[in-house]
């Protein structure tokens, strides 16, 4: 037998289809798998195994955030004030900020973006961005678990598709030998930087490697104004007519859907993530989360980047989004805080095609998992509370102190096991210096 870990636990939440919850419980984890858990006495570990006592906490599955886009932690705080959900705030913002930037400042910055989602008890995301090499590496470092997309930009230059495409191509296949990194392809949007011409080519390159597509969606009413304008049908049809719905597709945000969108969506691996921080900061409204769900749709939760939602904190975004839709829908109802955790663990692990490996503490499944101090401020009582009402509306991400993934500790007692942070930070100061030097001296 092989070295276990055994876990003695005040509460397990397992996030299982039943929401089975065991009070003064254990999991065991062999080879980077759960291969028990219950509710009693756990059994005495033997022979190096190695023993945790969390009793005093609850452990639950680690959350996944479903749209990210980490190296651009370096511009956090440069935003403020312009709407990132237009294409004019976009492009004379963050494209200005990227044009000065190069691939050396993005290590430091996925770095530290890294160390915040560990800390606050991410153990999986879903990256969309450029410089996909660097991320990798610094995710492989960190430990985290992460479905990374390929960035492709081809602003009408033949020569840059190429090139593109035959990186993206070997980013895809060094990712398919990893244990713990997913590649995707990653256009920001269907319609932005990139032909119909390399669409096709980006569908045919996701198909080869069993790969989804991340993108931006319906942020705003400009993609279907383009779409009309230049296609003579909406954006959804025109993706449909393209083939990308037949492929798994992560669309952040997905606001100004109508019904007939939604309808169409249900028929496919279709999965709309909500970024509630991203849309309220800049000034758009909800996704019609509950529409969607009735329609037989999975919506997932993401953070988007820290210059719209300026934290990577999973269990504050459960929380926004719960105010969000309740506040949107008029309903207390519309939506239970135990859903809104799903949106975050099951269901964005079911969004990655990762359900029968992760999202839920199960016999079987990896060792993706996080723990919550319960004698912190801020739970208190507990006689007759909700856990989960607790989890998404009272406490936040600094009330994990231990995150596992793979079977590996991240995170112990609140100390960052697998990252340097101060040396991240030093490191991205610098480059954010250089930044502002460039476009001061433009
Ligand atoms: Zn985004």
């Amino acid at each position: 037998m092989g070295k276990r870990i055994i876990i003695t636990a005040g509460i397990v939440l397992t996030m299982d289809t039943e929401y089975s919850i065991h009070k003064g419980g254990y999991l065991i984890i062999e080879g980077g798998r759960i291969s028990a858990l219950g509710s009693g006495e756990a059994p005495k570990a033997q022979n190096g195994d190695e023993a945790v006592d969390l009793s005093d906490s609850l452990v639950m599955p680690g959350l996944i955030n479903c749209h990210a886009h980490s190296p651009m932690t370096i511009t956090r705080g440069m935003c403020e004030g312009v709407s990132l959900f237009t294409m004019d705030g976009f492009l004379n913002t963050l494209r200005r900020y990227e044009s000065f930037e190069d691939a050396s400042m993005a290590s430091a910055s996925t770095g530290v973006s890294c160390a915040e989602m560990i800390r606050t008890g991410t153990t999986c995301f879903a990256d969309q961005y450029f410089y996909a090499d660097k991320i990798f590496t610094e995710v492989d470092k960190a430990g985290l678990r992460a479905v990374i997309a390929y960035g492709i930009v081809e602003l009408g230059d033949e020569k840059r598709r190429v090139q593109e495409l035959a990186s993206a191509g070997a980013f895809l296949k060094l990712c398919a030998e990893h244990r713990r990194i997913e590649g995707w392809v990653g256009p920001h949007a269907f319609f932005v930087d990139n032909s119909l011409d390399l669409i096709r080519e980006e569908i045919a390159l996701a198909k080869k490697y069993n790969a989804g597509f991340h993108i931006h969606f319906a942020t705003s009413n400009e993609e279907n104004d383009y779409c009309t304008e230049h296609f003579h049908c909406t954006a959804i049809e025109k993706m449909e007519e393209l083939g990308i719905l037949e492929i798994p597709i992560l669309a952040a945000h997905s606001i100004t859907v109508s019904e007939s969108d939604i309808t169409r969506m249900a028929k496919y691996p279709f999965y709309p993530v909500m970024a509630p921080s991203a849309a309220m900061r800049s000034g758009f409204p909800s996704a019609p989360v509950k529409a969607m769900k009735n329609a037989g749709v999975t919506v997932v939760l993401g953070t988007d980047n820290v210059c719209n939602c300026n934290t990577y904190d999973m269990f504050s975004e459960m929380g926004t989004a719960g105010k969000l839709i309740i506040h949107r829908e008029q309903d207390v109802k519309a939506i239970r805080a135990r859903e809104l955790v799903s949106m975050a663990t099951r269901e964005g692990a079911r969004a990655l095609g990762m359900e029968k490996e992760t999202g839920s503490l199960e016999k079987g499944k990896k060792a993706d998992l996080i723990a919550l101090d319960l004698s912190d401020i801020g739970w208190a009582p507990f006689c007759g509370q909700d856990y989960y009402t607790q989890l998404v509306y009272s406490v936040s991400g600094y009330s994990v102190t231990h995150s596992m993934v793979d079977g590996n500790w991240l995170m112990k007692d609140k100390k960052l096991l697998s990252i340097d942070y101060s040396d991240y930070v030093r490191r991205m100061e610098k480059d954010t210096a250089e930044l502002q030097r460039r476009m001061a001296s433009s």
